[in-house]
């Protein structure tokens, strides 16, 4: 099994996109992460905003596996 940790930002208003994007191209669902205000500026996949979100399934570390 290929593990999936690829993970896109978006911003409030393209995390519909990215989500749409992410099952498209990987074939699950992601999850999605909220990101914390005062994490640094990555810009959205779609536009220069500020991120809000991490799309994908990225390790977590409160999970095992
Ligand atoms: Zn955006």
């Amino acid at each position: 099994m290929n593990k999936t940790d690829k993970a896109y930002y978006a911003c409030d208003e393209h995390v519909d996109y990215i989500l749409d994007d992410y099952i498209y191209a990987e074939g699950t669902f992601p999850q999605i992460n909220k990101i914390e205000p005062n994490d640094l500026w990555i810009t959205c996949e779609y536009c220069q905003n500020k991120s809000v979100y991490l799309v994908g399934n990225v390790s977590s570390p409160t999970k095992c596996g």
